[in-house]
């Protein structure tokens, strides 16, 4: 699945090719895509609108346009955007992925023909992607109901990663997949930042202190920061699954590298499903935090 480093490297990919660029027309092939909302009005409503920016939040992509409205994209699973020259192969953005045949043809859900004559277009084998139109001073909204603070931003400090885990006893590999948290990480990114951190996935996210905050504040940032110097590359939970690896697996510090030495202290990495996600750490230099207890009341005798 896409995180936050890809779909930015996306994102800073397809900006310079579309901003300014008019809707000459607009094709939604899959009624799924903009679920629960029937896609022809929608469609309609892109046709002549010019493309102002494209923005980023968590795993959004956000395509503003003329009229004040957004195109607020998700790729989900496996979804890809690309652009096609008319009777050229389409090129596809982000990072190298392992997805099968992703891209091809028959699996567009959604185009948009631009004034120029390109195509963007959205392809999805599994049909997970989707997209809403969301009118003037309905974004801020959509986006504080589904999803927390930005991690690449100065909103993200110790002290904030401290206020939403006050509490929690979700283990801290789910903390960090929960989007309503801290936005834009996913599999690969929660377990290269937990490793950073020196930090089991199974702690309590409720257990850290304040060390623990900093460090975890730095794992997620430089784990972040590591994967869009590579191009936001990904791999594939679906492949991942299936035992298949490829060579983005190289970038990794611990994601799916079960078995091989750690980077760190050369113990062997393990690999544990937590919440139903492969989660690859290494047991001894990463610190299984105890749940805190409330200091006990003094019983008077
Ligand atoms: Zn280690």
């Amino acid at each position: 699945m896409p995180e936050l480093p890809e779909v930015e490297t996306i994102r800073r990919q397809i900006e310079p090719e579309v901003v300014g660029r008019t809707i000459a027309g607009a094709h939604i092939l899959d009624e799924r895509w903009t679920r629960p909302l029937p896609p022809a009005p929608i469609a309609a409503r892109l046709v002549g609108r010019e493309i102002v920016s494209v923005g980023r939040r968590g795993k959004y992509l956000l395509v503003g346009l003329d009229d004040g409205s957004t195109l607020l994209m998700h790729l989900r699973m496996t979804g890809n955007l690309l652009l096609a020259e008319r009777g050229e192969e389409a090129r596809r953005f982000g990072g190298e992925r392992l997805y099968e045949s992703s891209s091809e043809p028959r699996y567009l859900k959604a185009e948009l023909e631009l004034d120029d004559g390109r195509l963007l277009q959205f392809t999805d084998p599994r049909r997970f992607g989707h997209a809403s139109l969301l009118e003037p001073g309905e974004l801020g909204p959509y986006l504080d109901a589904r999803i927390g603070v930005e991690p690449l931003s100065d909103e993200l400090t110790p002290e904030l990663i401290g206020r939403v885990a006050e509490g929690r006893t979700a283990p801290l590999k789910s903390f960090l997949l929960d989007q309503r948290g801290i936005a834009g990480i996913g599999n690969i990114y929660a377990d290269e930042a937990l490793h950073r951190a020196e930090l089991h996935p199974l702690s309590p996210a409720g257990s850290m202190r304040r060390e623990h905050w900093e460090a975890l504040h730095e794992g997620i940032v430089a784990a972040l920061e590591e994967g869009l110097r590579n191009g936001g590359a990904s791999i594939d939970d679906y492949r991942d699954s299936r035992g298949e690896q490829g060579s983005m697996q190289d970038e990794f510090l611990v994601h799916t590298r079960a078995g091989e030495e750690c980077p760190r202290c050369g113990e062997r990495i393990n690999r544990i499903v937590v919440g139903g996600r492969s989660t690859y750490f290494c047991p001894a230099c990463q610190v299984r935090l105890r749940r805190r207890r409330r200091p006990k009341r003094r019983v008077r005798p």
